[in-house]
């Protein structure tokens, strides 16, 4: 503990962590995970979440289920108390809104005794994204102006329920049962009991919000059977009413593209970012594993001669988003912009690296239809004589020789200077390989050799072939790659980009 928090008091963020999808938290929520010294996370939040913590936080698991038997609420009170010592922050994290169905209220009442300061920061209760996330709407001014979240739980325990059956069943509006999943026949029974009309629509949305998310409708009277045929379980929402009876078009979710897919993104951090956020936008959900870290080189003797004499090419040729990045960082760097390039013509190998291109305000004189470094030299050949033209490539150190190969056999003088390299992540594969070997995992995608490379010095192809993985490649030139390494390749993308790759799998679900 520094000295500084020596004197502090501690402080216990109680956070909802949302119905499941880890961007489905709050700012708020997010937030404190990151300034927690200590993370006390229920089973139900997604450990994703975690990915906002500090690399050095505690983190403590506490299983879902507590109660007699099993992990009391005791143990967690006292696991709190342990871990709320002086100058540190604790977040406690649970499912959806700590304080519906969460049991907040034994646990502030423990802080509040022991006098420890504290924030509730509310969540996405499981109620409204199950609702969202299946095209259910809750309340509708022509068929529901109330909503009712009720507990499921307490139906077996006839004696002492405070659930008012009768009050229920004449509610005029939409029943939304947390917990209902073991007792639902009864639940359904005691409402019908009650004077419910045994045709009234009810849903339940089991793990919403999640890329297994699924919906069984039925009519009351049959919606435990329904369920049953459909093995739908826990953890599960069921809507009685009106509002359940929803229109199927509106469920947007599951009708995504890549619903239901899992992705693995291999790329460098940034790149599986922006990898990450377009299978999200297709309804897939993607795992994010970086295998390598871009690391310029644009401090070289060679770089900087080369930028020295930049005038004297004829052709400047970018393969990558990343080449242009770490190129315009390090002109910049020098004082200098995008006159620079002054009468040479410049290539990009694909449309992304040309649109990256013309952020730094520089168009691409050239663009092939494939894109390839072999097509870009073919279809460049093509287009003009190169002979005794100077033609500089920027690229990484890694890159394969058949773009200078093709151009120098067309007589072109070719000067070929790295100006980035890719050095592995060392991320930590360990859950990675759980994750493919219990096939959770429905895609793993490489959208380079290098990256393919550093994966498989990790984990063994043998691991992915005989999981129930398939494998997606960008191109042919990491296609080949991968099958060097002994993979098994399901599918290249017939248009060389992420995007191309999300539509070529696409295309094969
Ligand atoms: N505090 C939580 C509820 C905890 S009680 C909240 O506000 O959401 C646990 C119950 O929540 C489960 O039995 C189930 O009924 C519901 N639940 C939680 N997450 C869910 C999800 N992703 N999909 C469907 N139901 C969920």
């Amino acid at each position: 503990m520094s000295a500084e928090s020596k004197n502090k008091k501690p402080f216990v963020y109680l956070v909802g962590a949302g119905p499941g999808r880890a961007d489905l938290i709050t700012v708020r929520g997010a937030n404190a995970i990151a300034a927690a010294d200590c993370i006390i996370a229920d089973k139900l939040a997604n450990p994703a979440l975690l990915k906002f913590a500090r690399p050095d936080a505690e983190i403590v698991p506490v299983p879902k289920r507590i109660g007699p038997g099993s992990f009391t609420q005791d143990a967690v009170n006292r696991i709190l108390l342990e871990k709320a010592a002086p100058g540190r922050i604790v977040v406690r994290l649970k499912g959806g809104d700590p304080c519906i169905f969460g049991r907040a209220g034994e646990e502030l009442a423990v802080l509040k005794e022991h006098g420890i300061e504290f924030e509730i920061v509310p969540g996405i209760t499981a109620a409204v994204a199950a609702g969202a996330y299946a095209g259910i709407i809750l309340t509708d001014r022509d068929y529901a102006s109330q909503i009712a979240f009720i507990t499921g739980h307490e139906a077996e325990e006839k004696e002492q329920s405070a659930i008012n059956w009768k009050a229920l069943a004449d509610f005029a509006g939409t029943l939304v049962f947390y917990m209902g999943m073991s007792n639902l026949a009864e639940i359904a029974d005691r409402l019908i009991q009650n004077g419910l009309t045994p045709d009234t629509p009810a849903a339940v949305i089991q793990s919403a919000t999640f890329p297994g998310q699924r919906i069984a409708m039925a009519p009351l009277s049959d919606i435990d059977n329904r369920c049953k045929a459909e093995k739908i379980g826990p953890p599960a929402i069921v809507v009685i009413g009106r509002a359940a009876d929803a229109d199927n078009a509106l469920n947007w979710f599951m009708r995504k593209p890549l619903f239901g897919k899992t992705i693995l993104v291999t790329r460098d951090v940034p790149g599986n970012a922006a990898f990450a956020a377009k299978i999200i936008r297709r309804g897939g959900s993607p795992v994010e594993f970086a295998t390598i870290k871009i690391r310029p080189l644009t401090d070289s003797a060679e770089f900087i001669k080369t930028l020295a004499q930049f005038s004297k090419y004829h052709w400047i040729i970018f393969t990558s988003v990343n080449g242009v990045t770490t190129f315009f960082d390090a002109l910049y760097a020098l004082g200098k912009d995008a006159r620079a390039f002054a009468s040479a013509k410049v290539a990009a190998i694909g449309s992304r690296t040309a649109a990256h291109l013309a952020d730094f305000g520089i168009k691409a004189d050239f663009v092939p239809t494939v894109f390839t470094g072999r097509q870009l030299a073919a279809q460049l050949i093509a287009r003009e004589n190169l002979q005794d033209k100077r033609i500089l490539l920027l690229r990484s150190r890694l890159a394969s020789s058949d773009l200078p190969d093709v151009l120098r056999e067309a007589a072109a003088e070719v000067a070929d200077v790295p100006i980035y390299t890719a050095d592995p992540a060392n991320a930590d594969p360990a859950p990675l390989f759980e994750q493919i070997t219990t096939g959770r995992i429905n895609w793993l995608t490489f959208a380079s050799p290098s990256s393919a490379r550093i994966f498989f010095e990790q984990i063994s192809p043998e691991t992915v072939n005989a999981s129930k993985a398939l494998v997606a490649s960008v191109g042919p030139v990491t296609t080949d790659c991968l099958e060097g390494l002994g993979v098994r390749v399901d599918l290249t993308a017939a248009e060389h980009t992420i995007d191309g790759l999300l539509d070529a799998i696409e295309g094969a679900c």
